[in-house]
């Protein structure tokens, strides 16, 4: 671990402000990812800015009906508050299909969109990636990939992201508001990550000095008819190896809204609004499923170890999409 200063922030605009005049700092509220990376020296922050005293730590209800998580509101805060679980059961499940009680004790929901890849080669320092070295290379796609991703990648990285409550929020439509030296703006969750592209090393859209003041939720939470399935190669304290968010609103057995997101298969939570809205109007039927998942997964590439994933995938979302239309609450 390389030396560095610390500062603990008092409000928005100071932390902003301290972030946006020096690129070696970084923000630190639960550190549950940024002090491994820090131990392994992967990443290597010479300033510390704490932003665990600022005020973004309550859950509201928005004026449109929707609900308002701040960044700095845990994880497990977030999944058993009673609007939460009411509301938005999707989110619930997905939090707490994550990680172990004491890091979603810890865990905020902003510091969850920024967790970095688990990808083996982005924690060993010894191994060329192009995430963490620009032009170094990326050992995973000839390598050992067997968690890699299978949808959006790119010949300079097959990494993907670790959440899963991103992959709920996808589903959600939820939006990400973030606050600057130059002002506030409000992103789309499915648009706040990125795909590696030829720059890997880019995971969001935040820009430095930018810092992540909330989560929106739109009104409709898709509470009667939705799933969240976690597949993993053990039943707790694991990442997905497929994870699928889906939410369905029926009119009798028709389908008026349906929503597949999909973790553990690229760099971002994965969503195909094409597919899902070639499915409004139809009966909510299982081959119906089959076929919203062949078509998601209709670009899918394996790099050999991870090849499974695209069976593995298709089959998770029709057994998800099933679940949901059984799930109508009383
Ligand atoms: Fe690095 Fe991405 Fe390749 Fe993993 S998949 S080694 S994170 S470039």
């Amino acid at each position: 671990m390389n030396a560095f200063s610390y500062t603990r922030a008092t409000d928005v605009s100071s932390a902003v402000g301290a972030a946006a005049a020096d690129a070696t700092a970084a923000f630190i509220a639960g550190g549950t990812n940024l002090v491994d990376l820090m131990k392994e020296n992967v990443a290597r922050p010479a300033r510390l800015i704490d932003i665990t005293r600022l005020p973004l730590t309550r859950i509201e209800e928005t004026a449109t009906g929707g609900l308002r998580l701040g960044a700095l509101v845990t994880n497990a805060a977030t999944a058993y508050h009673a609007l939460v679980e009411r509301r938005y059961p999707l989110l619930a499940q997905a939090i707490l299909s994550g990680a172990s009680p004491q890091l979603r004790n810890m865990a905020t929901n902003g510091g969850n969109l920024l967790q970095r890849t688990r990808c083996y080669y982005f924690y060993d320092t010894a191994a060329p990636c192009n995430k963490r070295q620009p032009g170094s290379g990326c050992s995973a796609i000839e390598g050992y990939n067997r968690v890699h991703a299978v949808l959006g990648t790119s010949e300079h990285c097959i990494a993907v992201h670790p959440s899963d409550m991103c992959v709920a929020l996808a589903a959600l439509d939820a939006v990400v508001q973030i606050t600057g030296t130059t002002g506030e703006r409000a992103v789309p969750l499915v648009e706040f990550h990125r795909l590696p592209g030829d720059t890997p090393q880019v995971d969001h859209v935040l820009r430095q000095g930018e810092i992540i003041t909330a989560i929106e939720l739109p009104p409709n939470g898709c509470a009667d008819h939705c799933s969240y399935l976690k597949i993993r190669d053990r039943q707790s304290y694991a990442f997905a190896l497929v994870s699928v968010a889906a939410a369905l609103e029926l009119d009798g057995d028709t389908i008026v809204d349906l929503r597949v997101a999909l973790g553990g298969v690229a760099h971002k939570p994965w969503r195909d609004r094409e597919v899902e809205a070639g499915m409004i109007g139809r009966p909510a039927t299982v081959e119906h499923f089959r076929q919203v998942a062949a078509d998601v997964m209709r670009h899918a590439r394996g790099r050999g170890h991870n090849t499974f994933k695209i069976e593995l995938a298709t089959r998770a979302i029709v057994r998800a999409l099933t679940t949901a239309r059984q799930a109508r609450r009383a």
